[in-house]
C-alpha cells in the first residue's frame, strides 16, 4: 500500500486566529480518529451540477439523490463516491449531462488518479483531480489526518491546511472538539479562486466513531451538495487498484487535431470539447475556448499554425458552462476579444478580473487585459467576402445566454449542448431531448438555411440527423 508521505508532503499547515487552546489530539479524540484507517458513509439528499446554472447567479441545476455512498480509504488517500441521481426538474434548466430517470454517477480518487466508472467502464477524469483531493481531505477525520501527518499545529479553534496548486482550507472546531466547518478556497478555470463552504452538523456516534449526519456543500456561493446520512461503517475493506487506462492515459486536453469543413472554415477537435476557426480577410474567429487553459491554449496553438500571420481577433463564447467558458480567461490572457451573450456580458466581464492565486493561471501571469462584448438577438461580423452571423438560441431551456454561429455562404451552424449527434448507429432520444426541440425551432423561426451541423461535441453530420433527433422523420 502506498504511504501518506508523498501527499504530505505538500500539505502545508497554516497559522490562523488565536483562540483559546484546544489540540489536535483532542480533535482526534472527540471524533474517534485514532485507529480509523477507511471509512464507508450512506445517505440520501440532493446534489448539484456546479458551473452549469441556467443564467450567471442563478443555483447550480439540482438532483436529488436517492442514494449517495462514499467510501474514503485515508491511508491510500482514495476516495470512492457512488450515487444515483434523478433531475428535480424535468426538462431540465441548465446544464449537465442530459440523462431520463436515474442516473448513477462512480467518481474515484486515487492518489493523484482520478476517474469515473462509467457503465463498467473506467474513463479518467484528469480534471477532477483538485476537487476530489479536496473532498477527501476536508472530511472531518481527512481534516485531522491532514494536519496530524503535517508539520504545522492547531491554533485555537482552527486548523488551517492545504494541497498546493489545488486548494487552501481552514476547518473549524466547535466546543465538543468536532469539526463544524471548512471555508476553502479551490482552483476553478472560469473563477480562478472559488469560495468553497462545508457545514458538518448533528454528529452521531457510529460505534466509537462521531460522523455528522447533515453534510452541507455550496460552491461559487451556491449549493453543491445537501446530505443526511443514515450509516456509517469503520475501517472497512476499501482497495481499489488504479485501472491500466488510467494510469496510462495521456493529457487528452492538449491532443488537438483538425480538419477543414468549408474553405478557410476549420473544426478543432480531439478532445471533448471542440472549437471552430474561421479565416477572414485580416484576421481570425475563434468559435470555442473550452475547458481550462491547458485545452484553449492547445487550440489557440492550433489556429495559429493553420492560420498563420492572421491575429485571432474573437472568441465566441457559446454559454457560460464551465466546461464550455474554462478558457475563457485563457484568451484574455492573449488579449482577444471575447463575444458573449449581451446576459452574460457582465458576467465574463467580472470573470476576466478574477484573482486566480491558488493555481496563478494564463491571464494571471500575463496580466493583460481584454474586453467583452455581447449580442443580444444576432450580430453579424463581416469582412466583405464572408459573413459570421452569431445568433442568440432563444427560449432553450439548457442556458438562457446560449449562442449559435451561421456561415450563410457555407450553410454551416456551429452550436453546443443543443444537439450532440449521439454514435453513428445509436438511435436518438425519445421523445426528443427539449433543447434538440428548441434548437429547431430557432432555426425555423430565423429562416436559416442549414446543410451541416458542426456541433462543439460529438461530429459533423448533415442537417436531416439534427431533424431526425429533434423527431422530424423527413
Ligand atoms: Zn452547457
Amino acid at each position: 500500500m502506498r504511504t501518506l508521505a508523498p501527499l504530505f508532503t505538500a500539505i502545508l499547515l497554516l497559522s490562523p486566529v488565536a483562540g483559546q487552546a484546544q489540540t489536535l489530539q483532542d480533535v482526534a479524540t472527540a471524533l474517534g480518529a485514532a485507529n480509523l484507517k477507511s471509512i464507508e458513509i450512506q445517505g440520501s439528499g440532493a446534489t448539484f451540477q456546479v458551473g452549469q446554472s441556467q443564467a450567471p447567479g442563478m443555483p447550480w441545476p439540482q438532483f436529488t439523490a436517492k442514494s449517495f455512498a462514499r467510501l474514503v480509504n485515508y491511508d491510500a488517500a482514495l476516495l470512492r463516491e457512488d450515487a444515483v441521481r434523478i433531475r428535480t426538474l424535468e426538462p431540465p434548466r441548465g446544464g449537465g449531462p442530459y440523462v431520463r430517470g436515474e442516473q448513477r454517477q462512480v467518481f474515484v480518487l486515487s492518489g493523484e488518479h482520478t476517474w469515473n466508472v462509467v457503465a463498467d467502464a473506467a474513463v479518467p477524469a484528469p480534471f477532477a483531480l483538485a476537487d476530489r483531493q479536496f473532498q477527501l481531505w476536508s472530511t472531518p477525520h481527512g481534516v485531522v489526518k491532514a494536519a496530524q501527518a503535517g508539520r504545522g499545529s492547531m491554533q485555537g479553534r482552527t486548523i488551517a491546511f492545504a494541497v498546493p496548486g489545488r486548494f487552501r482550507a481552514t476547518a473549524t472546531v466547535d466546543a465538543s472538539n468536532l469539526i463544524e466547518r471548512v471555508d476553502a478556497t479551490l482552483t476553478n478555470p472560469v473563477l480562478g479562486d472559488m469560495a468553497v463552504t462545508v457545514s458538518y452538523a448533528e454528529y452521531r456516534d457510529f460505534g466509537g466513531v462521531k460522523f455528522p449526519t447533515k453534510i452541507r456543500q455550496t460552491y461559487g456561493g451556491f449549493p453543491s451538495m445537501d446530505i443526511t446520512v443514515t450509516d456509517v461503517r469503520s475501517n472497512v475493506a476499501a482497495e481499489i487498484p488504479v485501472p491500466d487506462n488510467v494510469r496510462q492515459a495521456p493529457i487528452p486536453s492538449t491532443r488537438v487535431t483538425s480538419q477543414m469543413a468549408a474553405d478557410g472554415v476549420f473544426y478543432i477537435t480531439g478532445g471533448t470539447h471542440h472549437s471552430v476557426a474561421i479565416e477572414m480577410k485580416d484576421h481570425v474567429i475563434v468559435v470555442e475556448a473550452p475547458l481550462n487553459d491547458e485545452r484553449a491554449l492547445a487550440v489557440l496553438a492550433e489556429v495559429r499554425t493553420l492560420i498563420p500571420n492572421k491575429p485571432i481577433r474573437y472568441v465566441v463564447v457559446s454559454h457560460q458552462h464551465f466546461d464550455h467558458a474554462g478558457g475563457v480567461r485563457a484568451a484574455a490572457g492573449e488579449g482577444i476579444t471575447l463575444v458573449a451573450h449581451e446576459t452574460s456580458k457582465a458576467f465574463f466581464e467580472r470573470v476576466i478580473t478574477l484573482p486566480a492565486t491558488v493555481s496563478p493561471d494564463h491571464l494571471a501571469k500575463s496580466g493583460k487585459k481584454a474586453t467583452v462584448e455581447g449580442v443580444r438577438d444576432r450580430r453579424v461580423l463581416s469582412d466583405g467576402t464572408r459573413s459570421v452571423e452569431i445568433r442568440h438560441i432563444a427560449g432553450i431551456l439548457h442556458a438562457d445566454d446560449l449562442l449559435m454561429v451561421y456561415l450563410p455562404k457555407e450553410k454551416i451552424l456551429i452550436e453546443a449542448d443543443a444537439y450532440t449527434p449521439p454514435a453513428p448507429n445509436v438511435a436518438p432520444m425519445t421523445p426528443p431531448n427539449p433543447f434538440t426541440v428548441s434548437l429547431v425551432e430557432n432555426i425555423t423561426k430565423q429562416g436559416l438555411a442549414v446543410d451541416q451541423i458542426l456541433p462543439l461535441h460529438g461530429r459533423i453530420v448533415p442537417v436531416a440527423e439534427l431533424l431526425k433527433a429533434a423527431g422530424h422523420s423527413h
